[in-house]
């Protein structure tokens, strides 16, 4: 476990004040390993943004508790996991802070002092959570889950993140980030930017069933660690057009998820516009079309598969991501905890 000299801040201050480049948090929840949805919807982007942003990306343990607050072995394996597909798809952990929550503990602490200020009104409106509690039953819609937002608006303003790359989904959250820095800064005084959403041109991936997203509940997905054989087998028996019993009826592209992870994954445009061009003509069997996309992605898989084998024999260095991740964390957020508690004359008696 790494130390923490809190005497030490204000020169890290200078540290961490010395790079000009904007922050974004964003982060997962450690409930499995990663699957292509999670490259195309998340992770494609975040190799980007870490060349331009100081980038702190969440392992978001805690939170994961909201669902899976009996399955703690679950989210304790997926927290390594998650680090593995990281660097493997080149998140660079020299660029980036990686950081799980329950390790800084200053993120609960802020959640808990902000939600002094956060009118319950706010949770009750949230268009999301309020999707997501209906669907749970009624002995899981714990406290803990209904305030998650909360836990997220603490994720965001302690790193005092100025950017928040999310999905749609998300937005409600990141608005009442905006409301609760704004609101805090007004009552206490300035110490969180108001954070604008990134939505980026990421898209849903469908799940190989076709019905929805790609999602490691519904058990439609392609991870980024199965082998080749696995793809193969997943591709083979991935949902097309229901209507095409044989190959010489004309087919549906759109809203096919053959055709959508051709367009995601195969790099020949070319290929891609023939096979489209012909599908749609009834000129070619969905076997031809879907040997292609097997081999696509697992060219694309290849070199990911390689460095997450030669990461998962040098685990210690693995670790030493995370701890220094944490680190980093642990200085902006110390900072931010002084700065709020000084702003509201909190934990300041003896002086
Ligand atoms: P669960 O089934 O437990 O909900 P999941 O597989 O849907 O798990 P999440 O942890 O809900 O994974 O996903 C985290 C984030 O990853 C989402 O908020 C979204 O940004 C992105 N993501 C997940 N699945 C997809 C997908 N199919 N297409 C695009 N983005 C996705
Ligand atoms: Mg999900």
């Amino acid at each position: 476990m790494i130390s923490f000299d809190i005497n030490s801040i204000k020169f890290l201050k200078i540290l961490s004040d010395s790079t000009h480049k904007k922050r974004i948090l964003t982060g997962i929840r450690p409930t499995g390993a990663l699957h292509l949805g999670h490259y195309v919807g998340a992770l494609k982007n975040w190799i980007d943004l870490q060349n331009q942003f100081d980038c702190y990306f969440l392992i978001a343990d805690y939170q994961a508790l909201g669902d899976h607050f009996n399955d703690i072995d679950l989210i304790r394996g997926s927290v390594l996991d998650v680090t593995l597909d990281w660097m493997a798809v080149g998140l660079d952990p020299d660029k980036s802070s990686f950081v799980i929550q329950s390790y800084v503990p200053e993120f609960a602490e802020l959640s808990m002092l902000l939600s002094f200020i956060t009118p319950i009104g706010m949770l009750e409106r949230n268009p999301t959570l309020k999707n997501e509690l209906d669907s749970l039953p009624i002995e899981r819609r714990t406290v803990g889950f209904y305030n998650y937002p909360m836990s997220q608006v603490a994720d965001i303003l302690l790193p005092r993140a100025h950017l928040v790359p999310v999905g749609e989904d998300q937005a409600p959250h990141i608005e009442m980030t905006r409301e609760i820095a704004r609101k805090f800064n007004r009552m206490f005084g300035e110490v969180f930017p108001e954070p604008d959403t990134l939505i980026g041109k990421v898209g849903r991936l469908l799940g190989t069933d076709g019905k929805g997203k790609m999602s490691k509940s519904s058990g439609n997905v392609i991870m980024l660690s199965d082998g080749e054989e696995i793809v193969n087998k997943k591709v083979r028996g991935m949902f097309t057009d229901p209507n095409r019993i044989r190959s010489d009826i004309p087919g549906k592209v759109e809203g096919n998820p053959v055709f959508q992870y051709h367009d995601a994954f195969n790099p020949d445009k070319a290929q891609i516009e023939d096979f489209k061009k012909r599908y749609k003509q009834g000129k070619i069997g969905d076997v031809e079309v879907k040997i292609a996309l097997a081999n696509s992605i697992n060219e694309f898989l290849n070199p990911i598969r390689e460095k997450r084998e030669k990461l998962k024999s040098n685990m210690p260095m693995v670790e030493e991501a995370l701890m220094s991740g944490i680190e980093r964390t642990r200085i902006i957020a110390a900072e931010t905890i002084m700065m709020v508690r000084e702003k509201m004359k909190i934990s300041t008696y003896t002086k």
